[in-house]
């Protein structure tokens, strides 16, 4: 697996070839707003590596996926979602095709924010 995939929008994004409303970022990681939201809030945290789906992670991943998902409340709730357990939250990660991917570059989708949403 290489770091980058010259065909991923994702990696794309990472690079700033693609333009991107960024939430966050730092060496490993990247954080950005969904272009078609769902909720109120809805962001991607993305491993700058291309890995493309979570049907790869080895054990050499634990400590990566762990910042992701430890980075997941933090930025919900600086974006805006509601403190737990009234507000909070959906953490979601489409793998493979029949699993509803459509970007193959491992991403943890983050939504949250007040009813209704637009899906979800
Ligand atoms: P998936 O279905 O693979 O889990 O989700 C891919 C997500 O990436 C979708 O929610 C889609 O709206 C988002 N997306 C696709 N292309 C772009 C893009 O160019 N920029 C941003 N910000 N989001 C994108
Ligand atoms: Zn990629």
């Amino acid at each position: 697996m290489s770091a980058n995939d010259p065909n991923c929008i994702f990696c794309k994004i990472v690079t700033g070839q693609i333009p991107s409303k960024k939430v966050y970022e730092d060496e490993e990681l990247f954080v950005f707003h969904d272009i078609q939201p769902w909720a109120p809030v809805h962001f991607l945290i993305v491993p700058k590596q291309h890995i493309p789906s979570l049907a790869q992670l080895t054990s050499e991943h634990e400590r990566l996926m762990g910042r992701m998902m430890v980075l997941a409340p933090r930025l919900a709730a600086e974006q805006g979602c509601n403190p737990y357990p009234e507000g909070g939250f959906r953490v979601v990660c489409n793998t493979g095709v029949e699993g509803g991917q459509e970007v193959h570059h491992l991403h943890v989708h983050v939504m949250g924010g007040p009813r209704p949403w637009l899906r979800g």
